[in-house]
C-alpha cells in the first residue's frame, strides 16, 4: 500500500502566494518534511494546518531518507517544503525525490512560487530559452572560472545570490561578460520593498555602489545572453587555429581555441584537422 510524497511549492515572501491545492495537501498529508521546521510553522500556522513537521534538511536528509521511506510504504502520503519556493530548486530533497521514485512510490508537484522564474518572467530579457545557475562560488577566483565558462552562453542565465556578495558578483559579472550586457535585478520578489530593474552590467554595479539598500535581502540575477555574432565566424576561427598550429600540437591548439572562443573543444579539434590535412 504505497503512498504519495507531494513536493510542494511555498510562498517567497508574500505570504498569500499559497494556491488552494497546495493548502488542500499540506492539510491531507500524514506528515510535512520541511526544511527548517520552526520557519515553515508561521506558514502552516497562517493557514491553519494543523499536520505535523519533520524536519528534512542538507544535514540529515540522507538519515531521514529511510524514516521517511518507510512511512510511504506503509500508506502514509508525506509532503516536502523548504523555507521558501519550490523545493530542490537551490534547496534540499533531491536525494529524498530519487529515492523515492526509485522504490516505485509516485512522486507529484504542487507547483507554485520559484524566485528563479518569477524574475525571469519580468526583467525583460528573452525567456524562450534560458539556463538557471543558481549560487555561484563564494571564492572570487573560483566565481570568475564559473563566469568564464558561461561567457559564451547565449540563453540568459539565471543566477541566485547573497545580498553580502551581491556587489562583487555583479562587479565579476561585469569583468567577464564586459560591461554594456544587458541584466535583470529582482529583489524582494513580492516582499514591501520589491525592486525589479533592467539595466547594463556597469549600470547595475553603480546602481549597487550608491544604494546600500540594494545590498539587502533576497536578490536573482538575470544576465542576458551573449549574441551570437559574439561566436567567431570560421574564417576567424581557421586563423585563429593556423598560427597556433604553427606552435602547439592539434590537441593544444584546438583546446586553447575553444578555451579562447567558447567554441566546443570536439569541433575545434575536429576542424585543426582539417586545417593541417590529417583528417
Ligand atoms: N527554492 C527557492 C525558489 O524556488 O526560488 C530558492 C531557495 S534559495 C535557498 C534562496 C535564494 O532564492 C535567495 O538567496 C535568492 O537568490 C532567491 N530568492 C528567494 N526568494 C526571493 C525573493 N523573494 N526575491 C528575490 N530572490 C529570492
Amino acid at each position: 500500500m504505497s503512498a504519495q510524497l507531494f513536493v510542494v511549492a511555498t510562498p517567497i515572501g508574500h505570504l498569500d502566494d499559497m494556491t488552494l491545492r497546495s493548502i488542500e495537501i499540506l492539510k491531507s498529508v500524514a506528515v510535512i518534511a520541511a526544511e527548517d521546521t520552526r520557519q515553515s510553522a508561521q506558514l502552516l500556522k497562517y493557514y491553519n494546518i494543523a499536520t505535523p513537521l519533520t524536519a528534512c534538511h542538507d544535514h540529515n536528509e540522507s538519515n531521514k531518507i529511510n524514516i521517511l521511506l518507510e512511512r510511504l510504504k506503509n500508506g502514509e502520503d508525506i509532503a516536502l517544503i523548504s523555507d521558501a519556493g519550490t523545493p530542490l530548486i537551490s534547496d534540499p530533497g533531491f536525494k529524498l525525490v530519487r529515492a523515492a521514485q526509485e522504490q516505485g512510490i509516485r512522486v507529484i508537484p504542487i507547483p507554485g512560487a520559484c524566485a528563479a522564474i518569477a524574475a525571469l518572467s519580468t526583467v525583460g530579457l528573452p525567456s524562450d530559452r534560458f539556463s538557471f545557475e543558481g549560487f555561484l562560488a563564494s571564492r572570487s577566483s573560483q566565481r570568475i572560472n564559473q563566469l568564464q565558462k558561461l561567457k559564451h552562453e547565449t540563453r540568459s542565465m539565471i543566477f541566485y545570490e547573497a545580498p553580502h556578495r551581491i556587489l562583487e558578483s555583479v562587479r565579476d559579472m561585469a569583468e567577464v561578460f564586459g560591461q554594456d550586457r544587458p541584466v535583470g535585478f529582482a529583489r524582494e520578489i513580492t516582499k514591501t520593498f520589491e525592486t525589479i530593474k533592467k539595466m547594463t552590467l556597469a549600470d547595475l554595479v553603480a546602481f549597487i555602489e550608491q544604494d546600500h539598500h540594494q545590498q539587502k535581502g533576497e536578490i536573482v540575477v538575470v544576465v542576458g545572453g551573449a549574441t551570437e555574432q559574439q561566436d567567431p565566424g570560421q574564417e576567424q576561427l581557421d586563423q585563429l587555429l593556423l598560427r597556433l598550429l604553427q606552435d602547439l600540437s592539434v590537441k593544444a591548439a584546438a583546446q586553447l581555441a575553444a578555451d579562447l572562443t567558447g567554441i566546443k573543444k570536439k569541433v575545434a579539434y575536429q576542424r585543426a584537422l582539417e586545417l593541417t590535412g590529417k583528417d
